[in-house]
């Protein structure tokens, strides 16, 4: 199954309205939001679908028996992440490192599952979509991230094509995200910040060796900083695809819960038509 995974170094820049507009032009049949922080990508591609969920268990915390305790304080004394206070132990202080169980002399600590987040699963007859969140304050998003591509690849065996929204930023849910994909679509923003974020998450996709391509949203906001991003690019050989302007309609689509790619007449749907034609060729 190809893949195509579409990044931006931070949020906020359109990289969700790239993607579902790219899922609805594309007409593909797999579909992933591994934005676990924050997944949005429901609202626009599956709100049809009840989704089916589970708990992810993506590490382990420690816990005291209290009853098999001697109340030697060497756990407290003994943990680096400052977890355990009264012979109890902060699970959202607690880091999994398993120390405490290691050094407890009564054998009174043991590791549990924890669960760190909620998997979901939109699946009809011809769609697979696989998302997930984050609990609150917890960590292993990478992990979880992991987990929601194999959900998509293991409900999604007819189809041959699936395209990915990918976590914003760079960190480990990014690595996770860029893992096996064919290609990254890089959305990026005409700004200073933009732009130095295009170049962190560029340089991330490169050494994982994945085809990269760039397109610009909102480009005529601050038509140098776009030129900039272009020259950047045909600098280090990496292809613009296109440049989409700012449309009021992404907004009304936004609002509607429906993707750009639904007001063809649109600016903005144009030009990401005319970019999925030259991911067509890249990819296909
Ligand atoms: S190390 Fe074990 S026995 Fe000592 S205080 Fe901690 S849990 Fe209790
Ligand atoms: S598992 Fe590690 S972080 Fe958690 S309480 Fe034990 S020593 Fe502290």
């Amino acid at each position: 199954m190809k893949q195509l995974l579409v990044l931006s170094g931070k949020g906020g820049t359109g990289k969700t309205t790239v993607s579902s507009a790219l899922i609805a032009l594309s007409g593909a049949k797999a579909f992933a939001d591994c934005d676990v922080d924050a997944p949005n990508l429901h609202l626009v591609t599956a709100q049809d679908i009840k989704p089916q969920t589970s708990d992810y268990y993506g590490f382990q915390k420690a816990y005291i028996d209290s009853e098999k305790c001697i109340k030697c304080g060497l756990c407290e004394e003994t943990c680096r992440f400052n977890a355990i206070h009264d012979f109890a132990v902060n699970v959202s202080e607690c880091e999994g490192c398993a120390v405490c169980s290691e050094i407890c002399p009564v054998n009174a600590i043991k590791m549990l599952d924890f669960s760190s987040g909620e998997m979901m699963l939109y699946k009809d007859e011809v769609r697979a979509f696989s998302t997930a969140k984050l609990k609150t304050g917890s960590g292993a998003s990478g992990k979880l991230v992991t987990a929601v591509k194999k959900q998509l690849k293991d409900n999604s065996h007819n189809s041959e094509f699936a395209i990915i929204d990918g976590s914003p930023g760079i960190g480990c849910p990014v690595i996770a995200s860029i893992s096996g994909v064919n290609m990254v679509m890089i959305v990026a923003e005409p700004t200073v910040s933009g732009i130095h974020d295009m170049k962190r998450i560029i340089e991330t996709a490169k050494k994982f060796g994945t085809k990269c391509a760039v397109c610009i949203n909102k480009y005529d906001v601050n038509e140098s900083k776009s030129d900039e991003i272009e020259e950047y690019c045909n600098s280090i050989d990496i292809k613009v695809f296109g440049r989409i302007p700012y449309d009021k309609t992404v907004s009304h689509a936004v609002n509607n819960c429906r993707s750009i790619a639904e007001y063809p007449e649109s600016q903005a749907a144009k030009a990401i038509s005319e970019i999925w034609d030259k991911i067509k060729n890249i990819l296909f």
